[in-house]
């Protein structure tokens, strides 16, 4: 990434002194939490199911004590990686976490594989003890998994083979990584990865948009086959697992993860494939505004409007408001993580892109990592990880660790709703029109390809996992036929689909690493536009009920959570809600752009 000097972001770094005060202390503690786990397994191996509730309760304390201390220890040695590879001392910090994490955890395995053996009539006892309460829906969602479980020689067996398949997984990224091509943006030919490439898709020029996707499929020719063994081999194995285990629904375990029940999630799809035109009305609506026939793939989210600069501090305002007049206590929390060097804002050599927010523990408060180049896309990035922090910060208070962690499918629905609450305060407090219009054209394409993209990936995922259990192999052509057909079936007419982008499944992260990651964006932008609905209706009762649903964490099920703040999950309506707020963004921002 090209950093510029006049970023107004810079010096905004994390202060780590709340991990830990320097490499050498934490190779201390490293030493310490060891010794530490070790007693632990010592003293508490076999008791798990023996030792009555207040036994289980002690144990779960001191457990959840030990994890905290070695998150913070370990995220020290995460942050320092992300934000200074290139010092050696962090290198082998990084290295040495790694290891010792590992080592913990299998020291640490015994309490969720005894809590597992024990019959059902003894865990439910147990789930019925007052004294487990702070634990008791963590434990119950645990059992869930009970009946697919082998034995221990079993699974020992198993977990001996996951370097095999992580090698798969290791290539499919190396490949991508490691992809580069000369491309030429008007100032002669630069070595470009495939997010320079696809960076492109935002900029006015059309004609570098079209070329940079060109080259991209042109590039991605070479690594296709690769690509579709490494998919090939990771699912297959997936099924065998899934074949052995008896689990009868290749999603059960993202589902499981996300605390979903399988018909929740099919009739959210249902919805969102119900509701492809609205995507269509925007993008025939938008190749007028271009002055174009029909759109291309590239200009999917070509500008309109234009953009301006934010400078730090404006954006830490907006933020701060957007926040506080929602609820006080938000606008504190991010204000003391600011005022405690938890945000790292400023791009520079050797940092990672993207960003996240980490809630270590509930002792420390959540860190922010974003890469913050003045552009107001930004803004809304800074408010969407200021969501989950938020979550983060409140939960820890009330909840356990054990118990503070949601699936990723409603981790994400605060940090949507915060990112919808700031984008409509930008949006109302724009002066130019139209950079008002980039506004509400952005906040509709983003929700787009949350709801619409995502939901279109997960069906092809279904398709990928169906073809390969009737025995067929998931090569490059047949990949490709599929990719295209669900890609039609979302933009139909609407968008003409470049012949290159028939390899566009092939560097798609999720697909590899999590199965069925992607419907999670759609659920949780849904879920937000619901929230939003609701907050509408009535903001003095909706905020404290939302302040309640932060502070619950993970100690419900989604669906107990969502429930109170009038988003009933297995109530269809729910997402007719959600769709009505949607149709409202696409509306507004075709009334935008009329206007332009
Ligand atoms: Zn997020």
């Amino acid at each position: 990434m090209a950093v510029s000097s006049s970023l107004s972001a810079n010096g905004v770094r994390w202060d780590l002194s709340d991990l830990e005060p320097d490499a050498e202390q934490a190779r201390r503690e490293w030493d310490e939490l060891l010794a530490r786990a070790r007693d632990f397994a010592e003293r508490r191996r076999g008791t798990v199911g023996s030792s009555g509730p207040q036994g289980l309760r002690d144990l779960l304390d001191e457990l959840d004590q030990l994890a905290q201390d070695v998150a913070r220890v370990h995220f020290y040695a995460t942050a320092r990686e992300h934000t200074d590879a290139t010092d050696p001392e962090t290198n082998d910090l990084a290295t040495l976490a790694r290891d010792r994490g590992a080592d913990l955890e299998s020291m640490l395995l015994f309490v969720e594989l005894e809590w597992l053996a024990l019959d059902d009539v003894e865990a439910g006892a147990l789930l019925e003890a007052a004294e487990l309460e702070p634990y008791v829906h963590r434990l119950r969602v645990a059992r869930e998994e009970k009946p697919y479980i082998l034995s221990e020689g079993e699974e020992q067996a198993l977990n001996a083979r996951r370097p095999a398949i992580s090698a798969w997984e290791s290539l499919h990224g190396r490949e991508l990584a490691t992809l580069t091509v000369e491309f030429d943006r008007g100032d002669g030919p630069e070595p470009h990865t495939i997010d320079r490439l696809l960076s492109y898709v935002h900029h006015h020029d059309r004609e570098l948009r079209l070329a940079a996707l060109d080259v991209l499929y042109e590039m991605l020719e070479s690594v296709a086959d690769v690509q579709a063994a490494c998919y090939d081999a990771i699912v297959g194995d997936r099924l065998s697992l899934d074949r052995l285990r008896g689990i009868p629904d290749t999603m059960w375990p993202t589902n499981q993860r996300n605390e979903l029940d399988g018909a929740v999630v099919e009739a959210m799809m249902a919805a969102v494939e119900a509701h492809y035109a609205l995507g269509r009305r925007w993008f025939v609506r938008k190749a007028e505004v271009l002055g174009l026939d029909r759109l291309q793939l590239a200009d999917q989210y070509a500008p309109v409007g234009s953009d301006r600069r934010v400078e730090w501090t404006e954006a830490v305002g907006m933020v701060e408001d957007s926040l506080s007049d929602f609820e006080p206590r938000l606008g504190e929390i991010f204000r003391t993580c600011l005022e405690r060097g938890h945000v790292d804002a400023e791009p520079r050599p050797g940092k990672v892109g993207g960003a996240y927010c980490n809630s270590v523990s509930k002792t420390v408060l959540p860190y922010v990592l974003l890469n913050y180049t003045d552009q107001l896309r930004d803004v809304v990035t800074l408010a969407h990880e200021f969501g989950h922090a938020v979550h983060g910060t409140l939960a820890l208070e009330r909840q356990t660790y054990r118990s503070y962690h949601t699936g990723i499918a409603l981790a994400e629905v605060p940090s949507t709703f915060a990112q919808l609450l700031a984008v409509e305060r930008l949006i109302d407090q724009e002066e130019d029109p139209s950079t008002r219009v980039m506004l509400l054209a952005d906040r509709a394409e983003g929700a787009m390809a949350s709801i619409f993209r995502q939901t279109m990936m997960a069906r092809f995922e279904a398709r990928a996992y169906a073809a390969r259990s009737e025995g067929k192999a998931l090569t490059r052509d047949r990949l490709a036929e599929m990719w295209i057909e669900e890609n039609v079936r979302y933009y139909a007419d609407s968008i003409e689909l470049p012949e290159g982008y028939r390899l566009g499944w092939s560097y798609i992260p999720h697909f590899i690493h999590v199965r069925f990651y992607t419907y999670a964006y759609a659920f949780a932008h849904l879920a937000a536009f619901s929230l939003l609905a609701r907050y509408r209706e009535d903001p003095e009762r909706f905020a404290p009920g939302y302040l309640e649903f932060l502070a619950s964490g993970a100690s419900r099920s989604p669906h107990d959570l969502l429930a109170p703040l009038g988003v009933d999950l297995r109530d269809p309506q729910t997402w007719a809600l959600a769709f009505a707020e949607f149709d409202r963004c696409i509306g507004e921002a075709e009334e935008g752009v009329a206007a332009l």
